[in-house]
């Protein structure tokens, strides 16, 4: 009897969760025409031809972006959320980390000294797109969180037991401790206004997450306030391959 209530509940709860999964996903999908409708004519006019409206038209293209950045993570957490498994492929890192280095070079504009060490010498099985997604958001935030002349350093090393870790370390605002626990979760900020000013959803460390559990992946975050922060992203393993040169 009481287990056959336990088990309604339980096939409640997960038909809710369903709907929600649904729901956020229709939604965005929705979206995502009428904002590229605006999106498009905002990029049509031209600030020159009205001088006192730049201004405005500068802010609304500033804002249509957002949203559209908005949109696009939450159809990427849903499409993650929908999934059990991700492609299997060979996931070479010296592209990888030499994708990162452009990606924060470009971010940063010369603001921050970028170091990047391959040192693990292997290569990982994974989603190519999946892992870039996640490793991606992890060095927007380290640049996004740490004023200008800071250090990012992206490594990439192996442990005595086999596994590979990528870490990203910045010389940034950090994290306070409190604030740990709950840093994944959607829509969570330490600081709302900073995380605004610097242009972030709020999706960006939910998508690592769920990226990195479809890889048995783990997630380690140190932080020190005014001293910077350190996210290692450790594979097992079963998860690294040695480096095939040929497709060096
Ligand atoms: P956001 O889009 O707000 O950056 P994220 O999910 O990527 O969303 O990050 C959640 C919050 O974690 C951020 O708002 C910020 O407060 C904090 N955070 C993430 N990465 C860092 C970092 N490298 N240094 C300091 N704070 C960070």
């Amino acid at each position: 009897e009481y287990w056959l209530l336990v088990a309604r509940d339980v096939s409640k709860m997960l038909r809710l969760e369903q709907m929600r999964r649904d729901f956020v996903a229709n939604v965005s999908h929705e979206l995502r025409t009428p904002l590229t409708v605006v999106h498009g004519y905002l990029d049509m006019l031209d600030p020159a031809e009205s001088p006192e409206w730049a201004p405005m038209l500068a802010e609304m293209q500033k804002q249509s972006q957002r949203m559209t950045q908005l949109v696009e993570d939450l159809l990427t957490l849903s499409r993650l959320e929908a999934q059990d498994s991700l492609p299997d492929e060979s996931v070479a890192m010296a592209p990888m980390l030499a994708t990162l280095r452009r990606e924060a070079e470009a971010l940063s504009h010369k603001r921050h000294t970028i170091i990047v060490q391959d040192e693990a010498g292997v290569d990982l099985w994974g989603s190519n797109k999946e892992l870039h997604s996640a490793f991606s958001n992890l060095v927007s935030n380290a640049v996004r969180y740490t004023p200008v002349d800071g250090t990012i350093t992206i490594r990439f090393s192996r442990e005595a037991d086999g596994s590979a870790v990528l870490g990203v370390r910045d010389t940034g605002y950090g994290i306070p401790a409190s604030h740990l626990p709950r840093i994944t979760e959607r829509f969570y900020r330490v600081s709302t206004s900073r995380s605004r000013e610097s242009g972030g959803t709020g999706l960006g460390l939910s998508i690592v997450k769920h990226v990195l559990n479809l890889h048995q992946a783990r997630l380690e975050i140190e932080s020190e306030v005014g001293h910077g922060s350190l996210f290692s992203v450790h594979f097992g393993p079963e998860r690294v391959h040695p480096r095939n040169d040929a497709s060096l």
